[in-house]
Formats: C-alpha cells, structure tokens, sequence
C-alpha cells in the first residue's frame, strides 16, 4: 500500500518535502479486519490546519503518521461479517491507496445507479452538509434573504449556493478567482451576480452586485471579504463563518476588517462553526438533498486527479484555487 506521511511542519505554504510517500505490506487479515482499495480521497483545507502543531478544534497530524482524512473505497478482502467483499464503504484513513483495518472503522454506503461515488466526498457528503448547515443552522437564512458566498466556486461554495436558491433566497451573489469561475457561477449554479476578487476592490465589486445590501453572508475566505460583507450588510444580517482560507498560508498577522463597528450599529451576528458539531443533521440533509439530487437540481464540478503520488500537488493545487467544484484525487 502507497501511504502519505507527514514528515515536517509546513510553515507558510506546505512543500512536497513536508510530505514522505510510503510503500507499507498489509499481512494476512485478522478477525473483523477488512481490505479496502481505495476509489476516491479528499484534499481539503482544513487538513492544512491539521499539519501545524497549533491546537484547533482536530488534533495535528503527527509527523510519521498518516493524513487522514474522507475517502471512498471497495472491500477487496474481508474477514468480517459485516463488511462483505465489494461492499462500498466512506472512511476517514484519509491519504493511501489501499488500507487495512478493522470493518468497524468503515462506514458502508449504499451504491446508487446515476449517483457517481466521489460525490459522497462533496456535493451529498461532508462539504454539501457544511454548506447546508451553515445557512441553515447558524445564519438562520430566510426565504427572501439576499445571500453573498465567498469561495462561491469550491465544493462548500457551489452547494451553498444552490441550497441557498433551493430555501428560497431572493438574490444570491458569489465571489471567485477567475473570470471562468464567475461565469460558471450565473450560467450553472444559478447565482445572481458574480465577481472576481482578484480584479480587486472586493468591497466596491460587492457593493455593486448587492445594490439592496446583503442579508447573509456565508464566508469560506476570511480578511477583505469579511469587510466587504460588513460594508453591506443591511440591518440585521447574519454572516456564517465557515472558513478563513486567505490567511491559511499566510506566516504574517492577518489584517482584520476596519469595520467591525457596524456589527454594533446594524446590529449584526456573525457566527463561526465546526461541521463536526453539527453532525447529527446529517439524516436530514441526505432527504433534503437526495431529494434536490434525484429531481436534477443540483449541479456540481469535479476537479480530478489521478494518482495517489500526485496528491501532495492536488491539494496545493486546491489551495492555489485550481479546482472547480471539488478536488479530488482517483486512485
Ligand atoms: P474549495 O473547494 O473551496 O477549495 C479552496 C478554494 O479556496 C480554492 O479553489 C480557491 O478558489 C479559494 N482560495 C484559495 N485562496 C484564496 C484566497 N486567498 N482568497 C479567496 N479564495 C481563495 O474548498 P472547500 O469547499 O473544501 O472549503 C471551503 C472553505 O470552507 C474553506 O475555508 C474550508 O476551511 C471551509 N470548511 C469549513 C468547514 C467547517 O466545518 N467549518 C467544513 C468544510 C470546509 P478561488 O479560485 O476562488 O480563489
């Protein structure tokens, strides 16, 4: 089994020689033990967190351990009663090819005709249910809201915005780093409006798609989208704090909004959340959005790439902004 290892601390942006590619042989299965090949592994932003040694909400990764993480495979071999062989299964073992545990440590899923198995990694798994509650949970979005997403292109981004259509927004406007991205965001995810961030001036360009303001804003970017947001937000607005990602790389202090009075004065909340704490949604957002899949309501984009050794460059990569939709890496 080829397996991807932290070997040192990144600081600043990570390099490939914080990372070791190991080459381990599985011995014969113990009792309960399963084989899976993986199909699908997940390169998210959150696993940057996760190779400093600074406490968060998940422990740092070790170095000489594994990054771990979601990934969808196939039982290949099974000493287990529950986990026959060819059982499809999500887990959490994160970056390697093949992994070898016990059953108890896979979640088997169903096989859906017309239902591609990376989407469980994104649009009907982790990043759709990230999405889903953080406009429903913590912005405590309305039907007739005017929503701003940053980060409108990722995999949170492009759920959010549909799920933010689908519950009855009246206006929903994203932001992007390229003018492919924008376009994409009005003609296939049914945004409003769109802009590039990286033409500048995020403030004026949002003032400008929300003439009416904006009354929440769902924030996987952090710094000047924040401010932008507190710039337009109308009496009462809501702002989910999904993620920070401009300042993930950043070794330097990270300029905060100028604005952060008008928190007081428009009489703002602005809530940051975990996806881990809000878990137990889950059984509701797989009907509600199962339901949008199956009716052809929801879009989505996959970036892919092949090869467990490419998966270091997948993830900066993801982090640089080369994936639309969700990045994932096919073993
Ligand atoms: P994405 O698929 O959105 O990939 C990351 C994207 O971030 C890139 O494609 C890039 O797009 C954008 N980006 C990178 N640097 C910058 C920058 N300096 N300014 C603006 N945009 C930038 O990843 P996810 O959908 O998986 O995650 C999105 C956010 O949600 C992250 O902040 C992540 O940490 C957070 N998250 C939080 C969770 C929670 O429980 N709170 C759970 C899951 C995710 P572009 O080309 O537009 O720059």
């Amino acid at each position: 089994s080829t397996q991807i290892q932290l070997a040192s601390r990144p600081t600043g942006w990570p390099t490939a020689e914080n990372f070791d590619v190991t080459t381990t042989s599985y011995g014969p299965l113990e009792a309960g033990q399963v084989r899976v090949k993986n199909e699908f592994i997940s390169v998210d932003p959150y696993m940057r967190g996760r190779m400093s040694a600074a406490r968060s909400y998940v422990a740092p990764y070790e170095i000489g351990g594994p990054i771990t993480g979601g990934a969808v495979g196939r039982v290949v071999e099974s000493a287990s009663d529950e986990l026959p062989v060819g059982a499809v299964v999500l887990h959490q073992h994160g970056w390697s090819d093949t992994i070898q545990d016990d059953a108890t440590t896979f979640i088997q899923i169903p096989e859906v005709p017309g239902m591609p198995l990376s989407l469980r990694l994104h649009i009907l798994g982790m990043t759709g249910l990230t999405a889903y509650v953080g406009l429903t949970q913590i912005a405590s979005m309305k039907p007739g809201d005017t929503v701003f997403i940053s980060g409108a292109a990722g995999a949170v981004g492009t759920a959010a915005g549909q799920i933010a259509k689908l519950l009855g927004a009246k206006r929903v406007i994203g932001s992007a780093g390229s003018a492919e991205k924008v376009e994409l965001l009005t003609s296939k995810y049914g945004y409003d409006a769109a802009f590039n961030y990286k033409d500048g001036d995020v403030r004026g360009q949002l003032a400008a798609a929300a003439p009416e303001g904006i009354d929440v804003f769902f924030d996987n970017v952090g710094g000047e989208h924040l401010e932008a947001a507190l710039a337009s937000f109308n009496n009462g607005g809501r702002a989910a704090l999904c993620g920070a990602i401009s300042g993930y790389n950043s070794t330097q202090k990270l300029a905060g909004p100028d604005n952060m009075a008008n928190l007081i004065t428009r009489g703002l909340k602005l809530q940051g959340f975990t996806l881990s704490s809000y878990l137990h949604l889950s059984e509701e957002f797989g009907a509600k959005m199962g339901e949008w899949f199956a009716s052809g309501k929801i879009a989505y984009d996959e970036t892919i790439v092949d090869g467990i050794e490419n998966t270091v460059e997948a993830f900066l990569n993801m982090m640089q902004g080369a994936n639309t939709g969700k990045m994932l890496v096919r073993i």
